[in-house]
């Protein structure tokens, strides 16, 4: 099992004073991957930005407009949230164009799969919009780079991010090419991700939201994944996983709103895509990053999911095991059998 890793110091450069989506989060990641030896067994896959016309795949000509102008100030807040500083256009571009390094390293058989150590993150980027800490929306590059360049007609975004990726499910909405599948706290930022959104015309029932109360954990996002998203993939047959891997739904997130995994439970999630990917997808399966604000919780979660793609045991957290009981959530998961015809 040969994994690449995308990453780049540039990353690093795009900062704020104070703000959570910050540097430190993918120094935690390499620290953890470096100290545990695992970055000796990984292959490192040198970034190359995207271009204009890969990033206007899936975003407006008035997008790029608002990111060079601001790029051209030396930076800007764009909202209440987000923010570029004078290397944060270089960074997003850069960060988009890892991501379609990725899949390029998994379709080509470079690597069997691959993780995109990125930030700016992107879920929330929505085809004319900044937001949610995110400028453009990289797994939505990805996947339709996948969709043009290898032609693809099926991409699964597996997006466990605890925050809906409203941008990724507005930019296909419409579409079959690429399943929307997202488990999220819901009501909660950024007020998308309703189960009734199932998509629309020709992208009718390639959405599926999980909105989430609170206090669910390892257990029944297992359940979500077996029962769920397994068999609607089963159905879809998709030929690329894509995987929106934010870990904000940690129980030690300080923005996870009260969600309960831990490193195991990213674990038993990734074990379930990985064998998505080689039943339906050739065993193809990149990872993008997006959120995950509690440092240790983020580089320890991170390496779970590699070990479990090495096939490796994850029998522990390191931050411990979730602090409360998780509640049921099997009437949402029946609902939701119903709502996608998956019984
Ligand atoms: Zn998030």
């Amino acid at each position: 099992m040969k994994i690449g890793y995308v990453y780049s110091p540039l990353f690093l450069k795009h900062s704020a004073a104070g703000h959570p989506e910050a540097p430190q989060r993918l120094e935690a990641i390499t620290q953890v991957w470096q100290d545990t030896r695992l970055l000796d067994n990984l292959v490192a896959i040198e970034p190359t930005p995207a271009t204009d016309k890969d990033i206007l795949r899936v975003h407006s000509q008035k997008h790029l407009n608002t990111i060079e102008y601001a790029n051209r100030r030396g930076g800007l807040q764009i909202d209440g949230d987000t923010y570029m500083n004078e290397f944060s256009r270089d960074a997003a571009y850069l960060a988009a164009g890892a991501a379609m390094n990725a899949v390029d390293a998994v379709m080509t058989g470079v690597v069997d799969a691959s993780f995109s150590l990125a930030r700016p993150p992107g879920h929330h980027a929505t085809r004319d919009l900044a937001m949610g800490f995110c400028l453009v929306n990289n797994v939505a590059v990805a996947a339709q780079y996948a969709i043009d360049n290898y032609n693809l007609e099926r991409v699964l975004v597996m997006d466990f991010d605890v925050h809906h990726g409203n941008g990724t499910q507005d930019i296909f909405y419409a579409s079959p090419n690429v399943y929307y599948f997202s488990t999220h706290r819901y009501p909660f930022y950024p007020g998308s991700g309703h189960w009734r959104d199932i998509g629309a015309e020709q992208g009718r029932g390639y959405t599926f939201n999980v909105p989430m109360p609170h206090s669910v954990g390892n257990e029944q996002f297992a359940r979500v994944f077996d029962d769920l998203l397994y068999p609607a993939m089963a159905r879809y047959q998709p030929q690329l996983v894509l995987v929106s891997a934010g870990y904000d739904a940690h129980w030690a997130d300080p923005l996870g709103a009260l969600t309960l995994l831990d490193a195991t439970g990213y674990a038993y999630m990734t074990r379930v895509l990985h064998n998505i990917a080689r039943e339906f997808s050739q065993g193809r399966i990149a990872f993008i990053l997006e959120g995950g604000y509690n440092f240790d919780a983020l580089g320890w979660s991170s390496y779970a999911t590699v070990q479990a793609l090495l096939g490796k045991p994850v029998t522990d957290d390191p931050l411990g095991a979730p602090p409360r009981e998780e509640r049921d959530i099997s009437e949402l998961i029946e609902h939701l059998q119903g709502v996608h015809q998956l019984v």
